[in-house]
């Protein structure tokens, strides 16, 4: 069940003085951070509170899931915007660049070449990110940080793609101090991988992706411009999601 729109609303508030907080600790301008709604495996209600609420965008893992919800949501939010943060599988490409304004996941030179190719028939530069694996966590799709280079020299080449920075999920641990560190770890490597990729590709690659529910603070005082949050503001899923 979807808590009601007050619920959220109040949550939601919560979540943006967590973010304040943070930002004003590390000398940010609150306005720097979005606050992104995941919305997967919630109904299509749920963007549309996201949306009510005076969000940007909503994150989907899966394009089916997110293809059929924003065909749901109401017509009163056209500008919301709809991006893939999931694993995305080639086989994929040509439907999720038609339906999603950005994908997040992009992690190999095959997805490159078919992402690309679909922008090109649907007439249409694709932004991307790339997903890197910064925690280097074996259960964790992404590039490797040595490959990012390679990877983002490609994604330059690519006419109908255009790379706005580099999105990460940082491990998991057993105990709270275990994911903290874990969290600092990966987001201050994805944060120096992007300063070091910028100067040396003449880039701006403006966009850190990176912090969740649970690191959502660590995230934003280590740079992130884009935190995803779908259990602090929706409650617990109740189907598994990957
Ligand atoms: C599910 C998911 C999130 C949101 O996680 P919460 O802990 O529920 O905030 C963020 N990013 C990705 C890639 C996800 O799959």
């Amino acid at each position: 069940m979807l808590i009601d729109y007050d619920e959220f609303s109040r949550r939601a508030d919560a979540i943006r003085a967590q973010i304040a907080d943070a930002c004003a600790q590390a000398g940010r301008d609150p306005a720097s951070v979005e606050l992104q709604a995941v919305t997967k495996t919630h109904p299509a209600a749920a963007a549309d509170y996201a949306a009510r609420y005076g969000l940007r965008s909503v994150g989907e893992n899966r394009v089916q899931e997110g293809v059929e919800k924003r065909a749901q949501t109401s017509a009163a939010f056209p500008a919301l915007r709809w991006e893939l943060i999931g694993h995305l599988q080639s086989n994929k490409a040509k439907v999720a660049v038609q339906h999603f304004d950005r994908i997040q996941s992009v992690d190999s030179e095959k997805l490159l070449m078919h992402l690309d190719r679909a922008g090109s028939e649907a007439g249409k530069t694709m932004p991307i990110l790339l997903q890197i694996n910064a925690g280097n966590d074996p259960a964790k799709f992404g590039a490797e940080p040595a490959e990012a280079a390679r990877l983002l020299e490609s994604a330059l080449a690519k006419k109908n793609l255009q790379v706005d920075g580099f999105m990460t999920i940082a491990p998991l641990g057993p105990t709270p101090e275990e994911i903290a560190r874990h969290a600092e770890r990966t987001f201050s490597n994805l944060r120096a991988l992007r300063d070091e990729l910028a100067a040396k590709f003449g880039v701006p690659l403006r966009e850190l992706s990176m912090g969740m529910s649970g690191d959502l603070a660590i995230a934003v005082a280590a740079g992130s411009t884009i935190v995803r949050v779908g259990t602090a503001l929706f409650g617990a899923r109740e189907t598994a999601a990957v």
